[in-house]
């Protein structure tokens, strides 16, 4: 038998970092809140999992360079409303092809956030796990966040704050109410004056049930299988978390790296096969894990090349890599987070419960609408 339950003012849907941020700062604000996951507490089959992700500043342009400074605060007060450490600031360097690298220094010292530029001899005295063959961008407050433990402290804290947090709640609808909107459950249905969906890689899915006038006119999102890789370091020095930017000895895209306590972390940004999220293979495409291991060996001497330990991870992509945070009536929609999106949580889920509130409207960059070409993070 279906149940209909009270009205609530604002239903979350996703329980990934994302949607707990945004159930968080909802109920912070006195808001009845019920956040929505479909699978269980630490799934491996979004986007948030795993021990690391990185956390930095040096973006090119103002605009994410400052959203990422007036996160970190965030990050902090969720630590202390949890007890909960999720962010250790172990530095980030930036080297690679010099555009790249100088158009990150730049927006750093815009913003006036500390950073200095260090010769590759000066870098390599510094870290011996990298090589360095052009100018290092380095800035100190930026590092690494456990992604596991950070989302369960930002469900921890909208617990606190009074939201009602559920695992293993798949939503099967969301429609339109003259109260709002319903969300329907397999034994449920939910009535809230608002709805936030945070559903990363099953957004359009979420949204499937909303028609003509109630549906937000989101940009493409492109979601992608990808396959960062472990190795273990020889040493248990701090590593920098890091970005090798593509340059004349490096093709495609580039490599992101960083420490954890899985080992040394490194990726590709993006590269990974389209997929489908509730179909896809759990499996890593051989080609890029031989890459990453070349990679190791070239420029990580202070790994065990042969030692890769390989994981899969969604990505939910726009075409210009630029975030969708917006309202239309009833719905705010916070997806497409190209891969780069985990580091700012805090500050997105407060754009949202400004968005539901009716306090803010959206930033320019993150409106739905038309898109243009990809940032560079
Ligand atoms: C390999 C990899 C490395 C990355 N590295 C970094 C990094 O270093 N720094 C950084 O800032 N970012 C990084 N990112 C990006 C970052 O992790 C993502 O942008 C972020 O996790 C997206 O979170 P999300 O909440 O939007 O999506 P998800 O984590 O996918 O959450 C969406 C949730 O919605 C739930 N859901 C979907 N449909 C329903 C439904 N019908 N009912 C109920 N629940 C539903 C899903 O089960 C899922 O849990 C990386 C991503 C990957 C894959």
């Amino acid at each position: 038998m279906t149940r209909v339950s009270r009205l609530v003012d604002v239903v979350v849907i996703g329980g990934g970092v994302i949607g707990s941020a945004a159930a968080w700062r909802l109920a912070a604000r006195g808001r009845t809140v019920v956040l929505l996951e479909q699978f269980e507490q630490g799934h491996h089959r979004g986007a948030s999992h795993g021990t690391s992700r990185i956390y930095r500043q040096a973006y090119d342009g103002q605009f994410y360079t400052a959203l990422a400074a007036r996160t970190l605060p965030l990050w902090r007060r969720l630590e202390e409303t949890t007890g909960s450490r999720v962010l250790e600031l172990t530095g980030a360097v930036d080297h690679g092809l010099p555009t790249a690298v100088h158009a990150k220094a730049k927006a750093l010292y815009q913003l006036g956030i500390a950073h200095s530029v260090l010769t590759p001899a000066e870098a390599q005295r510094r870290w011996h796990g990298i090589r360095f063959d052009t100018t290092v961008l380095h800035h100190p407050d930026a590092g690494r966040l456990h992604a596991d433990r950070s989302v369960t402290a930002l469900q921890q804290a909208a617990a606190q704050a009074g939201a009602d947090v559920r695992h293993t709640t798949p939503v099967r609808t969301v429609r339109a109410s003259d109260r709002g909107v319903e969300i329907v459950l397999d034994t449920e249905v939910i009535t809230a004056r608002h709805v936030v969906v945070a559903a990363g890689a099953w957004t359009r899915t979420v949204l499937g049930g909303l028609t003509g006038g109630t549906a937000p006119h989101l940009p493409a999102l492109r979601t992608t299988q990808e396959q960062p890789a472990h190795f273990v370091p020889f040493t248990d020095a701090q590593w920098p978390s890091f970005v090798h930017h593509r340059g004349a000895e490096l093709d495609g895209e580039g490599i992101y790296g960083l420490g954890s306590v899985d080992g040394i972390k490194i990726g590709e940004h993006g590269t990974g096969p389209h997929v489908e999220p509730d179909s896809r293979s759990f499996v890593a495409d051989p080609d890029g894990v031989r890459r990453l291991v070349d990679y190791a060996r070239t420029w990580l001497p202070g790994v065990d090349a042969e030692s890769a330990r390989v994981d899969t991870c969604l990505y939910t992509t726009t075409p210009d890599s630029n975030f969708v945070v917006d309202r239309a009536g009833a719905v705010t929609v916070a997806a497409g987070f190209s891969g780069h999106g985990f580091k700012f949580a805090p500050a997105i889920g407060e754009l949202v419960a400004d968005l539901a509130d009716g306090t803010a409207t959206s930033p320019e960059p993150f409106r739905f609408g038309t898109r243009q070409p990809a940032v560079a993070s």
